[in-house]
């Protein structure tokens, strides 16, 4: 037994998946397509993916939002854990990687769950408090840009009800936030979030070593 989070090896995490994946098959294309992406590394982990659905379910999240994209894996796994009435903003600045989103969250049936809105991020975030929403969503999840992610969170933390949750993609920058000396501008960034977080009594805080690091803020 150990104390600490064990390292994946391959062997492990391989057996993870298989005996614990289950990955809807558009989800699985999606997957596939994506990987002959030149950014494939923005996408995901599939075992992510099925625990962003579980989250979702458990909190039986409706109102959701999502910051980042990409080519909508993430979005796809949120969406389809909604209820029929549930619904997805779905944030992202790019219409070519959203292009691919709409056409495989249309094959699975759940496009009139997603408002795509193609801007800034904190833009629509910040519109929708405008518009008196704040309060009003169950769950955020964040993985874009990473310089703004504390505006992000501090968005997605006023647009959210008391007991609602967001989660937080790439806490750990590839295991770089464990540098004191790093110059990287976005992996600083998470370095000040993360101890941010640490000490912000808003939220209930876990973070977990599931890909390149989850954190999940509860708000309080
Ligand atoms: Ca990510």
């Amino acid at each position: 037994m150990s104390t600490q989070s064990i390292g994946l090896s391959e062997a492990l995490h391989e057996y993870l998946l298989s005996v614990s994946l289950r990955e809807p098959a558009v989800m699985t294309r999606l997957r596939e397509e994506t990987a002959e992406h030149p950014k494939s590394n923005m996408q995901i982990a599939p075992e992510q993916g099925q625990f962003l659905r579980f989250l979702v379910r458990l909190i039986g999240a409706r109102r959701t939002l999502e910051v980042g994209v990409f080519t909508g894996y993430s979005a796809l796994a949120v969406a389809q854990a909604l209820p029929e009435t549930g619904t997805l903003v779905a944030c992202d600045v790019s219409e070519a990687y959203t292009s691919v989103a709409r056409r495989y969250w249309n094959d699975a049936g759940v496009a009139d769950r997603i408002d795509l809105r193609i801007a800034p991020a904190h833009e629509t975030l910040a519109a929708l408090l405008d518009e008196g929403q704040a309060g009003t969503f169950d769950f955020s999840f964040i993985d874009a840009d990473k310089e703004r992610y504390d505006t992000y969170y501090e968005q997605s933390l006023e647009l959210l009800r008391p007991g609602g949750v967001i989660a937080l993609d790439n806490v750990f920058r590839d295991g770089r936030v464990a540098d004191p000396d790093v110059e990287d501008e976005s992996v600083r960034a998470l370095q000040r979030l993360n101890e941010k977080l640490h000490e912000d009594d808003r939220v209930h805080l876990t973070m977990l070593p599931l890909a390149d690091g989850v954190t999940l803020a509860m708000k309080r």
